[in-house]
């Protein structure tokens, strides 16, 4: 156990909370509540109905919205599917413009694209040189015939955030709705989707100290008429997403969610606290850069460009578990969308890494890290110098 490395890669992942485990599996045995959410004909099923209703409200509470505007999927990528896809369903035969960005996560990409092949218009807007999309430049893309807009709260790969109340006021007034893909950002911002102006968000269980295979998608009174059910049979979730729910991978769900909302103060805080411990060695090794916006990020995540030819990625990823792009992305070789669209060339991108932090992450564990990475960034000559 003790010769894997480091685990900073809480952006990919996270372990699955013991706190939730507990939850999950009382829902899991003979004895436990096994029983199916839809078999309201007797107790196992209702007692199942219970923990799924539960769970609704957990997750609707972390974000400020109504139990009943949750509907349950099997994680974010399913939840930008629905979003994307169930509303550019209800403009059949009509066409029409959507607005994204270059820096989405390729659930999000991917989706428009397909949306794109099948005859809607589709722009791409490029980050500022913060990593940002602002509410200017949605403004300045909204065409008349713009029905749908998916931006991200959090950045996955950069930890930048997104102002998306800002960018939801224009969407607004324009008539349009706005989709928000905020896998990255629960437990680690304050969500308020009762004032904000979005009509549609996506989540996920297993970036919460949840289980994988689980996640919701919000559907706001706005999206509500004209969003297209993508899975049918047994018109579960008011008829938005059919299938038996897993009472199991739920119930963790809104454990996952809770739990997040309990603890958000002090991690958030924690977590602060371990980033400037992070960047206070950082800033030592020479021509590093921190990429995307100082200021408006989350601190759990770092992105990292060092000095090319300085850095052995190999040898650093002996000591520590990083990641180089989104693990998407990570099953190819290909340079980071994200870091290309900051205007980073292939070279540059390769010599990025993605840390982030979690639950778990030490000061201890941020010692060790500081120091491979001096080991192994730097000539050797250099750090011996520095440390006379
Ligand atoms: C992880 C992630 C997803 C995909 O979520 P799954 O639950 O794994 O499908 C989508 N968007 C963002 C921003 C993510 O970080």
């Amino acid at each position: 156990m003790n010769n894997l490395p480091l685990y900073f890669d809480y952006a990919a992942t996270t372990p699955v909370d013991e706190r939730v485990i507990e939850v999950m599996v009382k829902c899991l045995g003979k004895a436990g509540n096994f029983g199916n959410p839809a078999s309201n004909s007797h107790v196992y099923g209702q007692q199942a109905r219970h923990s799924v209703e539960l769970a609704r409200r957990q997750v609707a509470g972390l974000v400020a919205a109504d139990a009943e505007q949750i509907v349950w999927t099997s994680g974010a990528t399913e939840s930008n599917n629905l979003a994307l896809k169930g509303i550019a369903q209800s403009r059949a035969g009509q066409g029409g413009h959507i607005i994204t960005s270059r820096i989405e996560h390729k659930a999000v990409l991917d989706t428009v694209g397909q949306l794109e092949h099948a005859g809607f218009s589709v722009t791409y807007l490029a980050p500022d040189a913060q990593g940002l999309i602002t509410p200017q430049a949605v403004k300045a893309a909204l065409q008349d015939d713009t029905f749908l807009v998916s931006l991200m709260l959090v950045n996955n790969e950069l930890g930048t955030l997104n102002d998306v109340v800002g960018i939801g006021e224009q969407v607004r007034h324009h008539g349009a709705l706005l989709h928000v893909d905020a896998a990255q950002a629960v437990g680690k911002v304050a969500i308020e989707l009762a004032s904000w102006p979005v009509d549609l968000m996506s989540f996920s269980a297993h970036k919460v100290y949840g289980p994988k295979g689980i996640g919701a998608l919000y559907v706001g009174p706005r999206a509500r008429g004209q969003l297209h059910a993508q899975i049918h049979g047994g018109g579960h979730e008011s008829g938005l997403r059919s299938g038996t729910l897993a009472t199991h991978q739920i119930a963790a769900m809104g454990a996952a969610f809770a739990l997040a909302g309990e603890v958000f103060e002090e991690e958030t805080t924690r977590i602060r606290g371990l980033q400037q411990q992070l960047l206070a060695h950082l800033v030592q090794i020479p021509q590093l850069r921190l990429n995307g916006c100082r200021d408006q990020r989350i601190p759990h995540t770092l992105s990292l460009t060092f000095a090319s030819a300085d850095f052995n990625r190999q040898a650093l990823a002996q000591v520590l578990a990083f990641s180089s792009t989104s693990a998407c992305n990570s099953a190819s070789t290909a340079a980071s969308h994200v870091l290309l669209a900051l205007g980073h060339d292939a070279e540059s991108a390769r010599q990025t890494i993605r840390l982030s932090l979690g639950r778990y992450t030490t000061g201890q564990d941020i010692e060790r890290a500081a120091q491979a990475i001096k080991d192994n960034v730097c000539a050797p000559a250099f750090w011996a110098v520095a440390r006379e």
